[in-house]
């Protein structure tokens, strides 16, 4: 099942109402010429529906689909938080061993989808963004140049 913000899902839906979401990928792979197959993970029995559906035929993103999912990924772009890798560098080094890159990745699906209780699940990990010390020892380890005891302190007020 594929998830979007509002703003992209409501692209994609007015530009094609009966379409699930999952097709316009699967859609927009059609029209690479050097895709020979495509690998789909299925967890439900309407989800081989759908891609049967989307695979019954050749049918790959017209130009003004594929205007509109220009339009859509623009959407998510806007919301995308934190361009964190999840290489684990800044890990090791932390001495309240918090799992930053965890911590991360549920700021960024709260950033993406909107939904506050994405932060909620943060409250079982056994050292918290607002366990930071603030010591700074992460920041010379992030490829990145993720400013991670500012993002921590932010996302401690978020959960808060
Ligand atoms: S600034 Fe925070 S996240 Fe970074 S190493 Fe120190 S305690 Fe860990
Ligand atoms: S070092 Fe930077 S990119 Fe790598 S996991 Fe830590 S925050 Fe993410």
């Amino acid at each position: 099942m594929s998830n979007l913000n509002a703003e992209a899902t409501a692209i994609l839906k007015a530009a094609a109402p009966e379409r699930s979401l999952s097709s316009w990928a699967f859609r927009y792979l059609m029209g690479l010429p050097n895709v020979q197959t495509v690998l789909s993970g299925m967890s439900t029995l309407e989800q081989v529906r759908d891609n049967l559906h989307t695979f019954d035929s050749f049918n790959p993103l017209s130009a003004e689909e594929q205007k509109a999912l220009q339009q859509a990924t623009e959407a998510i772009l806007k919301h995308l938080g934190v361009p964190c890798t999840a290489c684990r560098y800044c890990c090791s080094v932390c001495p309240v061993k918090l799992d930053i890159p965890y911590i991360i990745k549920a700021y960024n699906e709260q950033k993406l989808s909107g939904d506050a209780w994405r932060l909620d699940g943060l409250s079982s990990l056994e050292h918290s963004a607002a366990d930071c010390l603030q010591c700074g020892r992460c920041l010379r380890r992030c490829p990145q140049n993720i400013d991670i005891p500012g993002l921590m302190r932010k996302i401690a007020n978020r959960a808060a």
